[in-house]
């Protein structure tokens, strides 16, 4: 019983003194930029790791698997959800795509700061869960300008390009539930904002 004791007080005594790392969310609709800003952060923030996400999407030309993305198919999504590997999902533009919980938990347990980009569903649920995660949305200057830069990315056929693009207006009206929101008009001042907030 005192060996447990003894134990137990000694596990809480490391886990006061471990540093553990802070979770960051990004969200924004379609084309806003968030993946051109995570990559920014990546490149200059040396302890923040990208979680790796799990989607059901097809790969887009010069995506590769575990890469971009785990591609995995509706099956094993399914099953995930069924063990319940994920620290959140959601259906999004006519697919499902999810974090898994083992490795945003080891990487922050290892004391890496870890940066999400998920859509506003999963970002709410990971506030619910972990309270203590850092909400970031990326909003566009314009429609106008977040539909040239969707289109100008050439990686949409105009089936995919209508849906983003209606989703993008329900997305919006999301950003007051952030903690924070970046305008990602002129690049290099939302990248550096974004540093900021990060360090
Ligand atoms: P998302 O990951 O949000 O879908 P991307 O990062 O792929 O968006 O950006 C969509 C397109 O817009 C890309 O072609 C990217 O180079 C471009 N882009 C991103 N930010 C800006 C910006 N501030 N000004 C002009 N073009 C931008
Ligand atoms: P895309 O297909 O353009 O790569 O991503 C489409 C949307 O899915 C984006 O809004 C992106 O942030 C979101 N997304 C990517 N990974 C995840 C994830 O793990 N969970 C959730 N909820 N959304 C994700």
């Amino acid at each position: 019983m005192n060996a447990i004791l003894i134990t137990t007080k000694a596990t809480s005594v490391i886990a006061q003194n471990m540093k553990t790392g802070k979770l960051f969310v990004l969200s924004g609709p379609s084309g806003v930029g968030k993946g051109t800003l995570r990559q920014h952060a990546l490149n200059n923030a040396p302890n923040l790791k990208y979680s790796i996400s799990c989607t059901t999407r097809k790969p887009r030309e010069g995506e590769t698997d575990g890469v971009e993305y785990r591609f995995i198919s509706h099956a094993k999504f399914q099953e995930y959800i069924s063990c319940e590997l994920f620290l959140e999902y959601a259906h999004v533009h006519e697919d499902y795509y999810g974090t898994l919980k083992a490795d945003v938990m080891n990487d922050l347990e290892s004391g890496h700061d870890v940066l999400l980009e998920i859509d506003v569903q999963g970002a709410l649920q990971v506030k619910e869960k972990m309270p203590e995660a850092v909400l970031i949305f990326v909003a566009p200057p314009s429609v106008e300008v977040l539909t040239q830069r969707l289109t100008g990315r050439g990686t949409e056929n105009a089936e995919s390009l209508n849906v983003r693009l209606n989703n993008a207006i329900g997305e919006l009206s999301y950003k007051d539930k952030y903690d924070y929101v970046i305008v990602n008009d002129d690049l290099e001042s939302a990248c550096e904002e974004l540093r900021r907030i990060i360090l």
